[in-house]
């Protein structure tokens, strides 16, 4: 019976990797760089190496071994994709690839994903089967699992929360080349776009102690929760805007726990009630009481979903 699982996380400057036992325990983790020259051509066998080199440390044979499972930042079906920009890579099928390389199965996913997966598995989420995960950071990354299986769609797109549609006021692109889409109204820097055009807005004679200068998601947060007027009506704009589009991928999705993660869910419970209040008021009546919970493994999330989907 194999007893270990890799979890990779290939992300734009450093590969995590994590050596899992298969019920979920994290026996070691650590990092490798992402060596991006030659369009990427040796990110995978740097992986195979890495692993080998753990094998041997730990005294394990590759029966032991389940398998490996990897989180790419790029549109994952079925173990291949047709790019990841962030690694310089074109077509590529990290399945047969990184297969032939260790002699191991191999299953690969989208990075947002397989992290939705790992808060699922050993998360926020943890014992359940159907979750939407946000992930809240310089962008809004989304990942859906139905039933214990990850969402790919038919164009790897599946889980693209943060490129729904949500504002037609917004006159600069998204990274994504559209329009108004979620991202630039409730990341990071979407938040913080929120507080300057609230700022821009309001009448001359209203204090805040929100400073405007190098505004950022914690300090509309920090000024909310001290009260501040303007700090509170960026927060509500915010929370409306994602609570109201969790409630609509709710009808599809029929989550049994709503994830809030990234670096903005460190806001904490003050995020997770004025979220929940406003998907409350639209949400169809029979998920209104879908609970909404922070995400707990951070950074680590991909390599336990990575992990887990070694596992499929
Ligand atoms: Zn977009």
């Amino acid at each position: 019976m194999a007893k270990y699982c890799f979890g990779i996380d290939i992300g734009g400057t450093t590969v995590k990797c994590g050596l899992f036992e298969t019920n979920g325990t994290l026996v070691e983790k650590w990092e490798i760089p992402t060596h991006k020259k030659n369009g990427g051509e040796q990110i995978l066998p740097d992986v195979a190496e890495t692993i080998e080199k753990k094998l041997k440390e730990k005294g394990i044979s590759k029966e032991e071994v389940a398998g490996i499972g990897v989180g790419v930042p790029g549109p994952v079906r079925h173990n291949k994709l047709p790019f990841a920009v962030n690694l310089g890579w074109g077509e590529m099928d990290i399945g047969e690839t990184l297969g032939g390389l260790t002699g191991l199965p191999v299953r690969a996913g989208n990075d947002a994903n397989v992290a939705a997966l790992g808060e699922m598995w050993k998360g926020g989420a943890e014992g359940k089967q159907s979750v939407i995960v946000v992930t809240l950071g310089t962008g809004v990354g989304g990942g859906i699992i139905i039933d214990g299986h990850i969402v790919e769609g038919s164009h790897g797109a599946g889980g693209e929360i943060g490129h729904a549609h949500v504002e037609d006021d917004i006159h600069d692109p998204c990274g994504c080349g559209n329009f108004g889409c979620l991202e630039q109204v409730a990341s990071a820097t979407g938040i913080a776009r929120l507080a300057r055009e609230e700022y821009a807005k309001k009448d001359p004679k209203e204090k805040t102690i929100l400073e405007i200068e190098g505004v950022t998601a914690k300090t509309v947060f920090d000024a909310y929760k001290k009260g501040d007027a303007l700090a509170e009506r960026v927060v509500n704009r915010f929370a409306k805007y994602l609570g109201t589009t969790l409630a609509s991928f709710s009808v599809v999705v029929d989550p049994e726990v709503i994830v809030l993660g990234g670096g903005v869910s460190k806001a904490g419970d003050v995020l997770v009630d004025i979220v929940s209040r406003y998907f409350r008021a639209v949400a169809f009546p029979a998920i209104k009481q879908t609970p909404i919970v922070l995400a707990q493994l951070g950074n680590d999330a991909g390599i336990y979903g990575s992990a887990r989907l070694a596992l499929d």
